[in-house]
This record gives C-alpha cells, sequence and structure tokens, in this order.
C-alpha cells in the first residue's frame, strides 16, 4: 500500500508530535518556557515548496507557542552561495507572511566563534590537523560494518595541530592540502563519527566575509553551534539529520556545553509528486535551459509557484492538510492543486475567456445593437461588484462546446438543440457553414429567444447547458500560457540505468494559445488572478504589456483531489 497523499493529521484540535514535544517541554518550564525556533536555508539556490513546508512548520510554532523563529543563512559554502539567493530567500519568506522581526542571522556572523570553538577542541586534544586529502578521507571511513582506517596524523601533538591550524586560516597552504577533523571514534558504528571533517581549506572569496576567510567551517561543524549561538530551543530539520544528532551533541559535550542546549527534532520531508525538489535537480534545469529560470512557473519553486497564481494562503493550507510525519511519504500534486483552488475560488474575478473559437451568429439579432449585460466579478464574495459584458450579433463561443454529433449526455450546443449564453440568452442552433475543402466547421447559425435574458427570463425553457461567450467586436484578444506539469513520471528521478531525471520531462508542459476575453480582462494587472469561467484559474503574468496581456495558467476546475476525497467518503 502506498502512502500517497496521506498524512498525519494536523488538525489543530490534536497536536502533531512536535507540538507534543513542544508543549511537554514548556509544562517542564524547560529554557523557562521559552520557545526559539529557525528557518536555515544554505543560500545556494531559490526555495521550493519543501521549503515552504518547513517555512510554516518552523514560524507556525512560534505563532502558536508565542515564541520567536529566527531566519539564519546557512552559508559555510562560498563556492555555491550568492546574494541573489539570500535576497530571493529573504523576498519568499515574506510573501509566504512570515517575518522573522529583524533577526536575520548568517553562520557566517559566526566565523570567528566557530574558528574559537576549533581551538578550544584542538586543545583538549579533540581535533587535529590531518594531511590526507577529502578523497583519500572518504576512502579511509571503511564501512558501516567495518571500521575505518585511522589517519597518520591523528596523534600529532596539540602544539603542531594549533600551529599547523593557524597556518592554515593564515593562507599557507594550498586548497584540499588539510582539513581539520574532530577526533571521535573511527571504528563507530555511526559513520558520522569516524572523524569527520570540520574545516577545508578553500581560497574563496565569501559573499559576505569576502576575503577573510581561506578556511571554512563544515556544515555540521557550523550547524548545531549556530543554533546553539542563538539560543535555539527547538531546532526542527529533516529526517536525514537525525544520525547526525549524536556527532552534534558530540560537539557539545566537547565544548563543555551543558546549558540551554538546543533540542533536535526530525520530521519526514515533504516530497511531491511529479516533481524534483533537491536544489541541484532545479539548478539543472534552470542552467540547461529546459525552464525560463528560478522562477518559471512550472518550477515547483516558491517564485515558480507565486508566478504561477498560487497565493500564500493556499501554500499554508497545503502545509497545514500535510501535516507533519516521521516516516518519509510521497503527497500527491493533486493536494497542492485543491488548495490552490480553494483559495482561488474565493478571491479571483471571473471574466469570460475563449480559447479556442469558433464564429456564433444570432440570425434574428439586431445587427447594429450591442446590449450590456451583467455578471458578479465574484460570486463568492458577498460584496462583490457587477461587471458589464457587451452582447452583439457575432459572438466567439469554444469549438468544443459545438458537437455536430453528439453522444447522448451531451448538454452543449448541437443541431436544434439549446444552451443558454452564459448572463445572457437562451439560443438554438439552425445550421452550421462548413469550410468547403477541410470541412471544419466555420460558423454556426443560431436563433435567440428575447424572452429569455439572464434575471428576466419570461421563457419558460429549461436548458441543461450554460456556455461562455465573447462579442467578436469587442473581444480583447490576449496570449495565454497553458502549463502542465514538468514531468511525465510521479517520480521523475526513478529512473533506469544511463537515463536521468530529465528524460522524463513532458514535452506538453508548456502551449502557448492566443485567446479572446471579455473587455473586462484589460482592466487586469501583473499578479492579478482571475477564473476564466468554465475553464480555469489564471494569472496576469510580468511578461505582459500595455498592448498585450499574458495570462498563465495556474490550475484548470477539474479537481481530481476532490474526487479523490469524495471517493474515499464513499469507502468509509
Ligand atoms: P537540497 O538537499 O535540495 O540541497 P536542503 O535541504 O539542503 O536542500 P537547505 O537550504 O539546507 O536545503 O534547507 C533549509 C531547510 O529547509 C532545512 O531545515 C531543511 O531541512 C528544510 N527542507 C529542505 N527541503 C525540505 C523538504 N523537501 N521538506 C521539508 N523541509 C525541507
Ligand atoms: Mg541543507
Amino acid at each position: 500500500m502506498s502512502d500517497k497523499g496521506k498524512s498525519e493529521d494536523s488538525s489543530h484540535t490534536s497536536l502533531n508530535f512536535i507540538e507534543e514535544i513542544i508543549e511537554s517541554d514548556i509544562s517542564n518550564n524547560k529554557n523557562d518556557g521559552r520557545i526559539h525556533t529557525r528557518f536555515p536555508p544554505e543560500p545556494n539556490g531559490y526555495l521550493h515548496i519543501g521549503h515552504a513546508k518547513s517555512i510554516c512548520l518552523n514560524f507556525g510554532i512560534a505563532e502558536r507557542y508565542n515564541g520567536k523563529c529566527n531566519l539564519r543563512f546557512d552559508d559555510t559554502n562560498p563556492t555555491t552561495e550568492s546574494t541573489e539567493y539570500v535576497d530571493s530567500i529573504k523576498e519568499d519568506v515574506g510573501w509566504l507572511g512570515f517575518d522573522w522581526e529583524g533577526r536575520e542571522y548568517y553562520a557566517s556572523d559566526y566565523f570567528d566563534k566557530l574558528y574559537d570553538y576549533a581551538v578550544y577542541l584542538i586543545k583538549k586534544g579533540k581535533a587535529y590537523v590531518c594531511e590526507m586529502s577529502m578523497e583519500d578521507i572518504a576512502n579511509n571511513r571503511g564501512t558501516p560494518t567495518r571500521p575505518g582506517k585511522e589517519s597518520p596524523w591523528r596523534n600529532s601533538s596539540v602544539e603542531e595541530n594549533l600551529e599547523l591550524f593557524t597556518k592554515m586560516r593564515e593562507g599557507e597552504f594550498p586548497n584540499g592540502s588539510k582539513v581539520l577533523r574532530a577526533k571521535i571514534d573511527m571504528a563507530s558504528p555511526n559513520m558520522h563519527l569516524r572523524d569527520p571533517v570540520l574545516y577545508r581549506i578553500m581560497h574563496t572569496s565569501h559573499h559576505r566575509t569576502a576575503g577573510k576567510w581561506c578556511i571554512y567551517p563544515m556544515y555540521d561543524w557550523a550547524h548545531g553551534q549556530s543554533d546553539y549561538i542563538e539560543r535555539i530551543t527547538h531546532s526542527v530539520c529533516t529526517l536525514e539529520f537525525e544520525v547526525h544528532r549524536p556527532l552534534y551533541d558530540w560537539f557539545l559535550d566537547a565544548l563543555d556545553i551543558f546549558e540551554n542546549r538546543p533540542r533536535q527534532i526530525e520530521f519526514a520531508r515533504l516530497n511531491l509528486t511529479y516533481t524534483v525538489m533537491s536544489k541541484r535537480k532545479l539548478l539543472e534545469l534552470v542552467s540547461s535551459k529546459i525552464v525560463s529560470g528560478w522562477d518559471d512557473p512550472r518550477m515547483p519553486t516558491i517564485s515558480g509557484l507565486r508566478r504561477r497564481g498560487y497565493t500564500p494562503a493556499s501554500i499554508r493550507m497545503f502545509s497545514e492538510k500535510v501535516g507533519v510525519a516521521k516516516r518519509e511519504n510521497i503527497i500527491d500534486m493533486a493536494l497542492l492543486e485543491h488548495c490552490c483552488r480553494e483559495d482561488l475560488n474565493k478571491i479571483a474575478s471571473r471574466a469570460m475567456v475563449v480559447m479556442n473559437p469558433v464564429k456564433l451568429i444570432i440570425n434574428n439579432y439586431p445587427d447594429d445593437t450591442t446590449e450590456e449585460v451583467a455578471g458578479k466579478v465574484n460570486p463568492e464574495d458577498p460584496e462583490t461588484m457587477m461587471r458589464i459584458i457587451p452582447f452583439t450579433k457575432t459572438l466567439y463561443i469554444e469549438r468544443d462546446d459545438f458537437m455536430e454529433d453528439p453522444p447522448k449526455k451531451f448538454f452543449r450546443l448541437s443541431p436544434g438543440k439549446e444552451v443558454r449564453l452564459k448572463y445572457a440568452y437562451i439560443i438554438k442552433c439552425e445550421s452550421v457553414v462548413k469550410d468547403p475543402e477541410t470541412g471544419e466547421i466555420t460558423e454556426i447559425h443560431c436563433t435567440y429567444d428575447p424572452d429569455s435574458r439572464s434575471g428576466q427570463d419570461r421563457s419558460n425553457k429549461k436548458v441543461k447547458g450554460t456556455i461562455q461567450w465573447v462579442s467578436i467586436e469587442h473581444a480583447v484578444k490576449a496570449e495565454a500560457r497553458l502549463y502542465d506539469r514538468l514531468f511525465l513520471k510521479e517520480n521523475p528521478s526513478d529512473v533506469e540505468e544511463g537515463k536521468d531525471f530529465k528524460d522524463n520531462i513532458n514535452p506538453e508542459s508548456l502551449k502557448i494559445v492566443e485567446c479572446y476575453g471579455e473587455p473586462s480582462i484589460n482592466d487586469f494587472k501583473t499578479g492579478s488572478k482571475v477564473q476564466f469561467e468554465r475553464n480555469g484559474y489564471y494569472v496576469v503574468d510580468k511578461d505582459s504589456t500595455e498592448e498585450r496581456l499574458v495570462f498563465n495558467r495556474t490550475v484548470t476546475l477539474r479537481d481530481s483531489w476532490a474526487k479523490v476525497l469524495k471517493n474515499m467518503e464513499k469507502k468509509a
């Protein structure tokens, strides 16, 4: 049985396991009841929906327990990090609706302190300078069942180590020639305790400390101590760090830090179907130009989702529904899309837009008349305004809304049958005109019932279908970018030998069409959310110009998750 779509209960009537731990710590007056979390991104890429989960969790805990949440950049690797990423991360966290209240910290703020800690370990005989290459270190680590080999430098004297470490810092050695390692246990069943590297030499300028350092701490050495320095009470992280926890504890023990130690709690990272979430893979999509950038609307990045038309509320709702799990699982992308529809339904303006037009002529409608019909801007909003839609004799309707030879349950337009034109009249199809060469229908001729106008219908007619339309004379031409999932497979990273995840790209993840909208679409600005009635939710893209609106399709109206829920109810 698969775990897909299932999540542990996160409704706020019952506590998730992290909240249970926190509440028990509070009731034991641990840390004087203080709650302090952090979100610790490495600025080596844009944030994605998995990070959003972690952001909602960490800032959410702080909100719920009257605590604080820091934004900390884990910037220990200058070769892959940049201020562009720092800026994008701040923008994304703020956009999700969270405030770090000026507590914007950097692991690089602590480089001096971390250096002093390292010297402390050397002096205690618990760290040594090793001249093996990273490769040799890896090759000598052994396996979980076979002990590793001790480094020939493992038993150098404290004085030698201090001198070499100082020279490392002063830039006397080339990259890769030496490292500082903790002296723990080369036979430990936990590989992370086999004399891990604390510092490596990198003659690289750092985006914040510039040329000050040429040795940089490893993530593991920086992370736990940074938490301690910031007086973090609960260090929430993903499951892969569970096996690092004994190492973090060892560091604190060795540093003689016994008070105010952060408590690490691990949860399962968010995985989503039909996408990839590793930053390395996302970067590959960007640099190979498979997508237009980190904010391409098909990307699972927060900036991509924003450009796609997702709202902060929909992402927070998703995070809440997913809950926190202790076991790895994969969440169905349809759940994210469902949350998006729920929110957009409440806030999006409505408009009639035709994507694949066919001309419709109402034979008995006066030639030079424009009537104004009205529709609600948003029927879900009690204070909504009305929008005015011009109605004329010659319209576009959606080609798919007509069938010459329809199956039984086709309730839209077909010869001799009636439908309602939304907000306007009931029409009846009388005949069609076809292109003599291709056989394609070029015109649909109808008659209308003047007594059937919406809101003042005296026709006594019952029709089953309602379709959208636009007056050709008034139609606003726009570009619609129809996005679909970026990958064809539920798990794109699951590939045969010799292939890679990029082989699972959906070649039809973007289709660009010209569409025709009612005049009200001209009022929309970049970022405006709109429901194209009977079609889907769209957002105005930043590529729009004065002359031409560009819409991104956020999601269609078909909610496959709602179906899943219904089936689950039926079975129960
Ligand atoms: P990658 O492994 O793709 O490089 P990362 O996890 O190393 O990503 P970080 O910038 O270190 O990226 O992540 C910052 C925080 O976000 C960490 O606390 C991490 O645990 C959390 N996080 C990252 N990915 C996910 C995810 N898919 N679900 C939940 N939390 C995540
Ligand atoms: Mg990381």
